[in-house]
């Protein structure tokens, strides 16, 4: 594989790649914060509702959605406070907050609003789970 790549480099007179991957890292640098976000924003995440099976909030025995885990679950709410602190402080507006204003910001604030994100979905153990 390698060799072809750099023998289609070579032709077309390209740069060699010595890394193939073509994968661009789009929310965040980190691996793990990206794939989160971008299954989120794609609803393709391992929550009730995106996944193919149904799956229950350990804590409260009842579906786990995106909207029962960031809104909901009674375990989160001092991660979602903080969460919706940083998130207002982001928009600087009266704002309703929603799966758009998290996954959706206007692009001016976005890196901030996805840092707030990123943290709650670390600070919850969801990182890794989406
Ligand atoms: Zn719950």
């Amino acid at each position: 594989m390698m060799r072809c790549i750099a023998d289609y480099c070579a032709d077309h007179n390209l740069p060699i790649l010595t890394n193939p991957s073509h994968k661009i890292n789009i929310y965040s640098p980190i691996k793990r914060e990206d794939r989160a976000y971008s299954r989120m924003r794609l609803r393709v995440t391992r929550l009730h509702g995106d996944y193919y099976k149904t799956v229950l909030c350990p804590q409260c025995n009842i579906h786990n959605t995106f909207e029962h885990l960031f809104f909901i679950c009674p375990k989160h709410a001092e991660q979602r406070l903080e969460l919706s602190a940083g998130v207002i402080a982001a928009y600087k507006n009266p704002l309703i907050i929603n799966r758009d204003s998290l996954l959706m910001p206007p692009s001016g604030i976005a890196p901030v609003v996805r840092l707030h994100v990123f943290k709650f979905l670390r600070d919850t153990g969801y990182l890794d789970k989406i």
